[in-house]
């Protein structure tokens, strides 16, 4: 930064996103002269159901130096290792996967499943599911935790799940504790100099907030961005159809087991999430509009949750897609005010904590710079729509035809020029890593994401047509590897045991 700041960052809404902004800022900034303040409506509720995350939110708390054993408790927060994708395929030995954080220990045992889906997808039958080649698959079916005993020296990433109103909360306290100043107050006008820039904010209580610089996490109002400068909302359901939620918290299964992992299940027209905190277990019925009506959506989502008549639901409405600029001028939009690329992946607080780290490198680097701001914009675009094809991709893989919704999904024609090819080089049996490394795309989703995702949905020619393998290509023994990842797991306690030991 400059030397002639002090500056004032005004960071309008009290979400997740922006208490996580504010903290992040907090710490970059401890040493420079940066008034840091939060305006958060007293009258409107955040909204409160982003409760998974990818293993960046490790990253997020690490930065800030606070412990597991500080915030998990706090927030009811659970490990995650993966994700379950469940009755996404009718295809036969195909009605789950797990999508796997990644382990140390992958190049161990990921060849072989890579090797095994190339055989198939050029018509050779070996067994190509990917569940049986990764450490923390076999760790999540036993449900035990991501940290090994000392005597283990390999590391696995691994993610949370947490509860989704404790953690700002949790957030704001830290902050606040920093010099962070708490405004409550409604911001009702955005007023704007001649430059175009953000001047000051008047509260709904008569009150003017000026500041320097303003971070919009006002949710999907994006009152700042979108709103008061204009910027450009992108939509994205050409290719993502679904717009609306149900969602309700239920009680734990089996309170002394909880899973580490989240559960993503197919329904009708859309899918359910089932995230394991330690107190409950939260839900909620994603779902497109256009092929389910909200009534319709509710009552499938109790049947399927076996919920009581007077058990609570609550409705949302999405927005997905992105803004054209996340920066511009002298504002800064942060979390459901940048974008959403729906929950299917657990993805927006990573891109909440990559969008504001990026920006301080930044803003670090030259200040507000039109070059700088041109390149941000650049990256966390790029970002989104990495995110965006993956779970598009989820989609179109799909291998269901049993209701018209799954029917558009898998016949989804808008793909991008890199899924496209992607998906090419898939079916013609060729070098899906080769491809990605092409494409510079593995830092958004990596080859065993990608394998995963189109192996678990048996995405592989008919199994009619398949041949049995020559000797020379049965060069991987399974049984070792079966063996090998028992014995690794065994070095990993139980899921319940670590979270009650910290
Ligand atoms: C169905 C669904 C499921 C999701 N699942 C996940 C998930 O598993 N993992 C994940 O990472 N993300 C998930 N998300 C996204 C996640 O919920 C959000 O990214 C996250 O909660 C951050 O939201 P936010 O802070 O941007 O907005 P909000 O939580 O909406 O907060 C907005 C804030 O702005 C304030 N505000 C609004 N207007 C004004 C005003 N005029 N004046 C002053 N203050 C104002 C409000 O008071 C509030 O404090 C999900 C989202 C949805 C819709």
């Amino acid at each position: 930064m400059s030397e002639a700041a002090p500056i004032d960052v005004c960071v309008v809404g009290g979400g997740t996103a922006g208490w996580m902004a504010a903290s992040m800022m907090a710490k970059f900034w401890a040493d420079q002269p940066v008034r840091l303040s939060v305006v958060e409506s007293p009258d409107i509720g955040i909204v409160g159901v982003g409760e998974g995350s990818t293993p960046s939110l490790k990253g997020f708390f690490d930065y800030l130096d606070i412990d597991e054993a500080e915030w998990m408790p706090a927030c009811q927060a659970t490990y995650k290792l993966g994700i379950r994708f469940v009755g996404w395929s009718r295809r036969p030995g195909f009605g789950s996967y797990f999508h796997p954080f990644p382990s140390d220990l992958d190049d161990r045992s990921a060849p072989a499943f890579y090797y095994h889906a190339f055989a198939r997808r050029n018509g050779v039958d070996l067994p190509a599911h990917p569940d049986r080649f990764f450490l923390n698959t076999l760790l999540a079916d036993q449900r035990r935790g991501p940290h090994a005993d000392h005597n283990f020296p390999f590391r696995l990433a691994y993610g949370y799940h947490f509860d989704a109103q404790l953690i700002g909360r949790f957030l704001r306290g830290w902050a606040t504790r920093r010099g962070v100043e708490h405004i409550e107050a409604t911001v009702a006008e955005v007023e704007r100099g001649e430059d175009g820039d953000i001047q000051a904010l008047r509260c709904s209580d008569g009150r003017r907030i000026e500041a320097d610089f303003f971070v919009d996490s006002t949710g999907f109002r994006s009152l700042l961005l979108q709103r008061a400068l204009g910027v450009r909302f992108l939509s994205f359901a050409d290719n993502l159809f679904n717009d609306r939620a149900v969602v309700a918290q239920t009680p734990l299964d089996d309170p002394t087991a909880p899973p580490c992992e989240t559960r993503a299940t197919a329904l009708s027209a859309g899918w359910c999430w089932r995230i394991p905190l330690t107190a409950r277990s939260g839900n909620g019925y994603v779902y497109s509009s256009r092929f389910i009506e909200p009534e319709a959506a509710e009552r499938e989502f109790r049947d399927h949750l076996g919920l009581d008549a007077d058990a609570g639901v609550r409705h949302l409405e999405m927005k997905v897609g992105r803004v054209e600029s996340a920066w511009s001028n002298n504002c800064l939009a942060v979390g459901l005010s940048q974008g959403f690329v729906e929950p299917l992946e657990a993805t927006a607080l990573h891109v909440v904590q990559e969008t504001v780290q990026r920006f301080l490198e930044a803003f670090e680097e030259g200040g507000r710079t039109a070059r700088l701001r041109e390149r941000f914009n650049h990256q966390i675009n790029r970002r989104v729509e990495g995110i965006r094809d993956y779970i598009v991709c989820h989609y179109r893989a799909s291998q269901r035809d049993d209701s018209e919704y799954w029917r558009a999904c898998a016949g989804i024609e808008a793909l991008s020029p890199s899924l496209r090819e992607l998906l090419g080089v898939w079916f013609a049996g060729g070098d899906l890593a080769e491809e990605i490394k092409r494409q510079q795309i593995g830092a958004y989703y990596a080859p065993l994401s990608w394998h995963c995702l189109l192996g678990g949905y048996g995405v592989y020619p008919d199994p009619a047509r398949l041949r049995s393998p020559e000797a020379r290509m049965q060069r991987f023994d399974l049984a070792r590897i079966d063996d090998f990842l028992a014995r690794c797991a065994l070095n990993f306690r139980a899921h319940a045991e670590q979270l009650a030991h910290g």
